[in-house]
């Protein structure tokens, strides 16, 4: 029989309300390995329940930031004992290697929770000088308090990391949360909702609810004690998202897709500007937000870069993860792998030249050839829209104003590598990109201490750093009349 997850909440297992399950497929072989709970709204109003309970009279309410400082260093501790644990449940429910989640994803995680409870105990406020009140002096400070109850929703391509970036600045905020992991990856979301337990986090602060999008999520996102949706994912569930915690004005944080551009110049370091494009586009088969896909490099050198990017493509070892010597696994689900061919296809139609990989033929599990193509155009679909797979195109340009404008024509706006050994050009072209984030020399340089997040379709607000923590909670004023 295969594994069954259930929810997490106030502390302790539970089944839907109605009993339903969700199988979760094994994207090497396509075979069930698991069951999940298929949440419903009941369950949600059950976990909501808790987590108000917890933000409003339970223990959790009258811990101070440095109690909550210590809680999330216990944790960040069994995080990182638990290291291959969760890095393995990732990794297996999206076919993907686990020596990167290893080395990425729970390293920044933990960096994410020790960060955070550093800021738990540092949430001041501000004393602001006034005129006074009709002539009276007074004091005026500011207090930040928790927001609320948070429903966090993540999506599937780095689920602890994703999910602890939203935990760890909410819970040193002082706030209770909801999470709603995607539906193939629940596994490390629960494993960390029993970390919160061992680590002593009273029960019901942290909850996780398993199950669809459009069922789940959306329950959370129109129930009315939730105050605050932390939302990563595609721009088109952030939209819906945005429609359902509309009515009510909660707060809504947006991270989305992107279309990022690494802009190489002819000056850059080939070898090490070849070598950041080709992580930029096959780490995690290219299933990450800020994957470098739209790859724009100066004229005279953009044949031989492209040839290069393509050989390195080729020379990837596509295969069952698990193995030695396989460097790509298959893409997440069988939706991705039609989306990601679908893309590839609309390359072919639309002129660009294909330098490696191509479509995939749909044999036993969804694997996806590395894909580059050359001589593209920004107008085409391959350089305008989230393929979110292994896929890139390299578009030629002339001038550095060129570049600039190919970079910011987009609808995306969340990152963008520069390669230059010109430092005075990379500074003049950070400064015009239209994104949240640049790295110069360095793709997606990601750190616990970095504001992360982006600008148009890619999203609204910011995770990390002190701002990130600041986002879980409101700036009360106080005003009190000092007559003399
Ligand atoms: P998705 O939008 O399909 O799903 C994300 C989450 O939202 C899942 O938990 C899903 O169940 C839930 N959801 C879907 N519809 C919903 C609705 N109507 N109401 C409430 N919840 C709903 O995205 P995905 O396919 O899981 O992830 C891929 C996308 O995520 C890509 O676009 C990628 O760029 C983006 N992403 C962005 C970042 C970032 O930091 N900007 C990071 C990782 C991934």
């Amino acid at each position: 029989m295969s594994h069954y997850l259930k929810h997490f909440i106030d502390g302790a297992e539970a089944e839907a309300a109605d009993g339903g399950r969700m199988p979760l497929l094994n994207p090497v072989d396509e075979r069930e390995y698991a069951t999940a709970a298929r949440g419903t709204a009941e369950d949600i109003d059950r976990a909501v329940a808790a987590a108000h309970v917890q933000l409003t009279t339970g223990e959790w309410s009258k811990l101070s930031g440095a109690q909550r400082a210590r809680l999330l260093s216990q944790l960040a501790d069994f995080v990182e004992r638990d290291t291959d644990l969760l890095a393995d449940m990732d990794a297996n429910a999206i076919g993907r290697s686990p020596m990167e989640p290893r080395m990425m994803d729970v390293p920044n995680a933990v960096a994410n929770l020790r960060a955070a409870a550093g800021w738990a105990n540092q949430l001041e406020g501000r004393t602001i000088p006034t005129s006074g009140y009709m002539g009276v002096p007074t004091l005026s400070y500011t207090v930040r308090e928790p927001i609320g109850v948070v429903g966090a929703i993540v999506p599937w391509n780095s689920p602890l990391m994703i999910t602890c970036w939203k935990l760890a600045a909410l819970l040193a905020a002082g706030c209770t949360v909801v999470v709603k992991p995607a539906e193939e990856t629940p596994q490390s979301a629960l494993h960390l909702a029993a970390l919160c337990k061992e680590a002593g986090f009273p029960d019901g602060v942290v909850n996780v609810v398993t199950g669809y999008g459009e069922t789940v999520g959306r329950a959370l996102c129109e129930h009315p004690d939730v105050a605050k949706i932390s939302f990563t994912g595609s721009p088109e569930a952030g939209r819906a998202i945005q429609r359902s915690a509309g009515p009510l004005f909660k707060r809504v944080a947006l991270e989305l897709g992107g279309k990022s551009p690494q802009i190489v110049f002819d000056d850059a370091s080939f070898e090490e500007a070849l070598r950041g494009c080709a992580l930029g586009l096959f780490v995690n088969q290219g299933q990450v937000c800020a994957a470098g896909s739209r790859i724009l490099v100066q004229r005279g050198i953009a044949q031989r870069f492209a040839s290069a990017l393509a050989e390195a493509a080729s020379m990837v070892n596509v295969g069952n993860p698990r193995q030695p010597g396989v460097q790509m696994g298959p893409v997440a689900k069988k939706q991705q792998f039609e989306r990601v061919n679908r893309y590839i296809q609309r390359g072919l139609e639309e002129g660009a030249e294909l330098l490696a990989g191509g479509v995939s033929s749909p044999d036993q599990g969804w694997f996806v050839k590395p894909t580059i193509f050359a001589n593209a155009t920004n107008s085409m679909a391959i350089a305008r829209e989230e393929i979110f797979g292994p896929v890139g195109t390299v578009i030629p340009f002339d001038t550095e104003e060129e570049a600039i404008a190919l970079a910011n024509d987009s609808e995306y706006g969340l990152a963008a590598t520069i390669w230059t050994q010109d430092l005075t050009r990379a500074h003049r072209v950070a400064a015009k990109v239209k994104v949240g984030a640049v790295g110069v020399n360095c793709w997606s340089p990601l750190d616990a201490n970095l504001p992360w997040g982006g600008l148009k379709s890619s999203g609204i607000g910011r995770e990390g750093g002190l701002a990130g923590a600041q986002a879980y909670t409101e700036e009360k004023v106080v005003t009190v009349l000092l007559p003399s």
